[in-house]
């Protein structure tokens, strides 16, 4: 077994002397030439991805290398019992160690990789949440507006460090600044290595002796803020409205979060949107929808005539152009769509009574008790 072994060093192609930092730029290389992302259904690739990934991670960890410069394979090889610990390597073909295997992966392919370094860089402010409710003509017609809410922002005293003025944190001893410590577990499937958050600076990486009293230490304070903003005429129930940099501070310089404002509109009592439309019921009398006539129209900003034409049936829809909504960001306009009802009276004073009566005898309603069916017939009426 330990004869068909490559070298190490062969393997990442560097010198025994190389550097560290060598080691790591050539395992990084070679890693992204036989990634198996890039080489599907590759068993050659695969292997020598594998043979990689075995032969850094023991150049790269200044113990196993030392045992592996004096002993060569055998320092891993369990048949030879140059090893203590049993082998790292078996069970999984070379791979050991994921923690400090995916911090390097990480940064070469930019994933998801919790790499303690992250606890240095900067951090994005976190993106805040807020809603409001606004009139249908409000939404109409765009408004400005004003919500009040906490953002947490970095402490003007200590400038977000939080320690106190005059003071600077200090680098945690524990974990050196790096805001994580690394173990390695002998297990019987071999070296296992976990990372994770050092407990005596709490994964920050610094130590802060003096506090700053204006933020007990933490460099951030929580404040009201009142931002006013501007709804643009056209938007719709649930639609949100960003406002940039309106979220947290961000951490260690990094920008700030945003505020998004979901909207809310109350419906109208009378006008029933669909997107830039505007839908309503208009009744008018019976007399109005035989004989014809004009009728008022209620519209977002003033009322506007219609002319009913003599005979229009009761659920006829009537049109007006461009007296609907401003769309978003456009200066066009949707519809306003006017839906007929026939107002039917349920009580007749005597003379209406009589009134009706001669009509239907005069259409020759039959349906009506003492009429008889004469012509011109109640259909040629009707229909002019
Ligand atoms: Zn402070
Ligand atoms: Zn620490």
């Amino acid at each position: 077994m330990a004869e068909t072994k490559r070298d190490y060093y062969e393997v990442l192609g560097v010198q025994k002397t190389a550097s560290d930092d060598e080691i790591k730029a050539a395992f990084r290389q070679m890693a992204k030439k036989y990634h198996p992302d890039l080489h599907p259904d590759d068993k050659d690739a695969e292997a020598k991805f594998k043979e990689v990934n075995e032969a850094y991670e023991v150049l790269s960890d200044a113990d196993k290398r030392a045992k592996y410069d004096q002993f060569g394979h055998a320092a891993f090889d369990p048949s030879a019992g140059g090893y203590s610990g049993g082998s790292p390597f078996s069970g999984f073909g070379g791979f050991s160690g994921f923690g400090g295997f995916g911090d390097i992966f990480g940064d070469i392919f930019g994933g998801g990789s919790r790499s303690s370094a992250n606890n240095y860089g900067p951090m994005r402010g976190e993106n805040l949440r807020q809603s409001i409710t606004i009139t249908f003509e409000e939404a109409a017609f765009g408004c400005e507006k004003e919500v009040q809410y906490r953002r947490e922002e970095n402490c003007s005293v200590c400038g977000g460090s939080g320690a106190a003025p005059g003071t600077k944190p200090q680098t945690c001893p524990t974990c050196g600044g790096r805001g994580s410590v690394t173990r390695v577990q002998n297990t019987i499937l071999g070296s296992m290595q976990t990372t994770v958050p050092c407990s005596a600076c709490g994964g920050t990486g610094k130590i802060i002796k003096d506090p700053c009293k204006n933020c007990s230490g933490s460099g951030r304070v929580r404040t009201v803020q009142k931002r006013k903003f501007r709804i643009p005429a056209g938007i719709d129930d649930g639609q949100t409205i960003r406002l940039s940099g309106g979220g947290d501070d961000g951490l260690r310089g990094g920008p700030k979060g945003d505020l998004h404002i979901s909207v809310r509109v109350k419906p109208h009592k009378r006008f029933i949107r669909d997107g830039a439309d505007i839908h309503q019921n208009i009744a008018i009398p019976v007399t109005t929808a035989i004989l014809g006539g004009t009728i008022n129209v209620p519209t977002l900003d003033k009322d506007v005539k219609l002319t009913i034409p003599e005979g229009t049936p009761a659920q006829k829809t009537f049109r007006m152009k461009g007296a609907g909504i401003q769309k978003l960001n456009s200066q066009d306009k949707g519809d306003m769509y006017i839906n007929i009802t026939v107002d039917i009276p349920k009580k007749l004073t005597d003379k209406q009574r009589e009134i009706i009566k001669q009509f239907a005898e005069e259409t020759g309603d039959s349906n009506v008790a003492g009429v008889e069916k004469t012509k011109p017939s109640r259909k040629g009426l009707f229909r002019k």
